[in-house]
């Protein structure tokens, strides 16, 4: 029964595999975030180090190649991969998405076909929801698939803010396949779109799939954000997620489904970006003197501390918790709704309070937590914004608690 673990409880495994991924954000990617994120470059050397430790299929069943663990185990996972730098944890969160969406509704053919190369990292996976003129209302999609009745739909519009847009090989895009469906997400269908990695005009079978240059972004470097547009592309009806028969038109619950998990991943994010700006702010407080003394010594310094550290754990508590119900089978959208609340928003708490403590030298980019300043705030944005998470709780609270 999941309440009867404790929540500060890992199993050998669970314990391994975090030592190991720490140590891997210790030696490998704290050293390096800086470079590639003040030269937004992609972090090829560790990605491939990430491929050869098989963290692209942590969640992937063994079966398919990967490691087969559980939701908690990967939360636990990206909060040490979070710790050292959010914009690695973006490069497999959408594949994570992507591979979670095939094991739950793909067709046996879909998953033999994507899940070996996916648990390698060989193929990634992008996740595509958001359009220009659309984030949080997903119902007001706008791009079209039609049935072009040989074997094919084509696929029509543009999709925006599409992290590892480039560099996947897969795209999980929503789209609408029954314009007059009522109400409107009857009418959609998630497909799963094959393009070439890397390239920005795809030709051949790939035809009518363009990739514009890269977003410019005020933090989340390194990881690609780019608009998608599709000008009759085509798509074969194998594609549809599911199949055609239980796929079509049921596109827009898989991936409210798949928004759940994706949410519970975002909160690790915020605990794992808020427990190193904790450190950063315990190992300065320590060093930098005044008034005759080292701050973390003045008591207004002290509480800053001891709030943030209350927020870091508060916010694990949280995360584990929902994975740990997604886990059991058991709802958990309000779980993961709030556990991305609030963990997103002590992410950016915590971070600031650190900048404060760091006074000026926070400001410069010689120091850590001018990245960390840069990074937090999409944590408040992606995967649902805070107001959306609260109206997702809200909903759900009246639903349980009707009278
Ligand atoms: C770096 C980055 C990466 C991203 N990656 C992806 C990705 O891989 N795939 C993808 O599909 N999307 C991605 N997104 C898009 C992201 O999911 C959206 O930006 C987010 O859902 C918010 O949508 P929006 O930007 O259109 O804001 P809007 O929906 O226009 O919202 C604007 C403001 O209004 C508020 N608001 C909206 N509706 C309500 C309401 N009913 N009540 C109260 N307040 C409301 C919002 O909270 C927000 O404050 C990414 C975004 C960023 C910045």
């Amino acid at each position: 029964m999941v309440a009867a673990v404790p929540f500060e409880e890992k199993t050998d495994e669970q314990k391994a595999i975090t030592e190991m991924v720490r140590q891997f954000a210790d030696e490998q990617i704290l050293p390096n975030a800086e470079r590639y994120d003040h030269a937004d470059e992609f972090p090829e050397a560790i990605v491939e180090q990430m491929k050869e430790l098989g963290l692209f299929g942590v969640t992937i069943p063994e079966e398919y190649g990967g490691m087969g663990l559980d939701l908690t185990t990967y939360v636990m996972i990206v909060e040490e991969l979070s710790r050292g730098w959010i914009s690695i944890s973006g490069v497999i969160n959408t594949h994570f998405i992507g591979s979670y969406l095939l094991m739950k509704y793909g067709t046996e053919e879909q998953r033999q076909r994507y899940l070996p190369k996916m648990a390698t990292g060989e193929l990634r996976a992008a996740f595509s929801l958001s359009e220009p003129e659309l984030g949080s209302d997903v119902q007001a999609i706008k791009t079209t698939a039609k049935d072009v009745g040989d074997g094919f739909f084509e696929i029509n519009g543009q999709k925006m803010w599409v992290t590892n847009g480039l560099r996947s090989g897969l795209v999980f895009v929503l789209v609408k396949t029954d314009p007059d469906a009522q109400p409107a997400h009857r009418g959609m269908t998630c497909f799963i779109a094959e393009k070439e990695p890397g390239v920005h005009e795809n030709t051949g079978e790939h035809a009518g799939l363009t990739v514009p240059p890269q977003i410019k972004k005020l933090g989340y470097k390194g990881v690609e954000s780019t608009e998608l547009v599709f000008d009759g592309y085509r798509c074969p009806a194998a594609n549809v997620l599911g199949g055609v028969e239980a796929g079509l038109n049921r596109g827009f619950s898989q991936m409210m489904d798949a928004l759940e998990v994706g949410r519970a991943n975002v909160a690790a994010r915020g605990v794992g970006i808020a427990q190193r700006a904790l450190e950063l702010a315990l190992r300065y407080s320590q060093e930098r003197r005044t008034f005759g003394k080292p701050i973390a010594q003045h008591q207004a310094i002290q509480f800053k501390l001891a709030d943030m550290a209350t927020q870091v754990e508060a916010a694990r508590l949280l995360t584990i918790r929902a994975a740990r119900l997604k886990d059991a089978g058991e709802r958990s959208d309000m779980e993961a709704g709030m556990a991305k609340l609030f963990a997103s928003e002590a992410g950016r708490f915590c971070v600031e309070e650190s900048f404060r403590i760091h006074g000026g030298y926070g400001y410069s980019k010689e120091y850590e937590i001018e990245r960390l300043y840069r990074d937090a705030p999409l944590l408040l944005i992606g995967e649902g914004t805070s107001e959306i998470q609260r109206m997702v709780i809200g909903k759900k609270l009246l639903e349980r608690h009707r009278i």
